[in-house]
């Protein structure tokens, strides 16, 4: 089961701000557990994170590996 959140589809600028986002990594928590830091744009301003399309993958991986 794969429950993801907002996919970035190439957006680098916050659609709630309207500002160019920084491309950094950010980390990524599930059920309150930090898996780790993909890569993602973040918003200066809100600090809304969109994982990219390589940060989704590698938290894809993470999440598999650690489902047992
Ligand atoms: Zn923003």
């Amino acid at each position: 089961m794969h429950v993801l959140t907002m996919s970035i589809n190439n957006i680098t600028v916050c659609p709630h701000c309207n500002l160019d986002m920084e491309l950094k990594t950010a980390p990524y928590e599930q059920n309150n557990v930090t898996l780790g830091e993909f890569e993602a744009y973040v918003c200066p301003n809100c600090g809304r994170v969109f994982y990219t399309d390589k940060g989704y993958e590698g938290i894809n991986k993470f999440s598999m590996k650690k489902k047992n």
